[in-house]
Formats: structure tokens, sequence, C-alpha cells
């Protein structure tokens, strides 16, 4: 079965999503589901990006089988490593991704960052953190969407040029393969064209470099969201070489 192994649920500062409503568009979408709440610890701003994993664990694990996996999304970021490896250990989770979602402690989300800052600067300190953090976390499965800052970064081109960054971007799968991690292939951007054009150079490399396996994720925070583009991302994939995975006890396992 495909797993959607990227999703939010209420137990996510930034969703509200009902676990039955999420399970309900699974089914529809004929697809099985992790759930990767957030935790970002020290998150800069108003919401706070933390949750009990005990009560996580209560509310979901009668939800818990073969249509449902439960996992957590950790931002990566130096201070914080040591807790967030004390939050893994807490309950037994199936998938634990890592994910860059700040730099210098910006928010990428929000326009600061970029202010005076040169796509090139930026997306250079971007892959060369994520590479850094990922051979520094020795408690995540899977590296979450790579192409994170190019939903946000406030640049006239919405692009992951992988031949103006593959120095960056190579630093980053090597990090990820020598450190026995997945790529995740996040299909949130997938709709456009251009976004898959520009995403295929980078997980060929990836299997260039010795990359197998890759997980699919939509990043859902609403029902419609979940399964999106699933289509085109199992295109990239194979079109890459690429088998799909996802986890159970954090143990990868094929999708037929
Ligand atoms: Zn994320
Ligand atoms: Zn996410």
């Amino acid at each position: 079965m495909l797993f959607d192994s990227h999703s939010h649920t209420k137990f996510s500062a930034d969703s509200e999503m009902q676990a039955k409503d999420a399970l309900q568009a699974a089914a529809r979408a004929g697809v099985g589901l992790v759930f990767t709440e957030h935790l970002d610890l020290d998150f800069p701003g108003e919401d706070v990006f933390e949750f009990s994993p005990q009560k996580y664990w209560q509310e979901y694990l009668p939800l818990r089988g073969d249509q449902l996996r439960l996992g957590v999304e950790i931002g990566l970021e130096q201070g914080t490593l040591a807790r967030s490896r004390a939050f893994v250990a807490e309950v037994p989770f199936d998938l634990v991704i890592g994910s860059i979602h700040l730099l210098e402690h910006h928010d990428l989300y929000y326009p600061d960052y970029y202010r005076g800052r040169s796509k090139e600067q930026v997306f250079h300190a971007y892959f060369q953190t994520m590479a850094e953090q990922i051979r520094a976390c020795d408690f995540c499965d899977v590296l979450g969407h790579i192409d994170y800052i190019v939903r946000y970064a406030p640049y006239e081109e919405h692009t992951l040029d992988y031949t103006q960054f593959h120095e960056g971007i190579d630093a980053v799968l090597r990090a990820v393969i020598e450190t026995g991690k997945v790529m995740e292939l996040n299909t949130r951007r997938l709709g456009d064209k251009a976004a898959c054009e520009d995403l295929l150079p980078v997980y060929q490399r990836y299997h260039a470099l010795g990359g197998r396996y890759v997980t699919l994720g939509s990043d859902a925070h609403t029902p419609e969201a979940i399964g999106v583009n699933f289509a085109a991302g199992q295109q990239l994939a194979a079109a890459a070489g690429l088998q799909l995975v996802t986890f159970k006890a954090r143990k990868m396992e094929l999708c037929q």
C-alpha cells in the first residue's frame, strides 16, 4: 500500500485536523497515513510547536494499525538536538522526520531572514545547515522536504536549480545516504510541472550517489491535502529509479 508519510493533525500547532477526518480522506485517496506532528523546540514567534508524546500516544494508539502510523516531524537546530533526541525516546514512534524550518533562528516562513540576503547566500546557508544537522541527528529516519525553502523564499524565481546549487545539494544527499537515512519526496509543490522538472535532477543525483529509497509526503494540514499530487510523486520517483517506502516502528517497509 502506498503511504502518505507526512501529515499533521491537531497535535501540531498549525493544524486543526481531526484524526477521523484524516483517516477518511486517506481511505478516499487509497493511501495509508503517517501522522508526523510538529516538534520544533524553542521555536521563534507566538505558536508553540510542541506536544505531549504521552497524550498523543494515549489518544491515537487505538487508531494505529495497517492504515495509520504515528510519527513526528522534528525541526532540526543545533541548540535543541539533545532535547529532541530525548523526546523521540518517550514513546515508540513509527517514523521520525528531520526538517529544517529555521536558519540562524529565523523562521523561513516569514520574509525577515531573506531581507538583504541574495538567493545564493540564503540557499547556500540552507543546504549547509541541512547537511550539518542531518549528520548531527542520530534520531531521525527521513529528511523532510529538501525544497521547503522554495515555498517561501521571496525571490523572483521559485525554483531549486540543481546546477546552480549542486555543491550544497550534493552535501545534503551524501549526508542522508552516509547516515543511513532516506529522502522524502514532498508532494506539496508537485502540482506545478516546473517544480517536478526542478526536482528530478535532485532525486536522480540521489540515486547516482547511492540512494535507493524515498518516502512520499503531502505535508497535509487539512483533509483535502492528503495524498495530493501523489501521481506526480510516483512518476518522479520512478523516473529517478527510486523505490517508495514508509516506516513502521522505525523500520523501513517497501510500498508495493
Ligand atoms: Zn516541515
Ligand atoms: Zn510538515
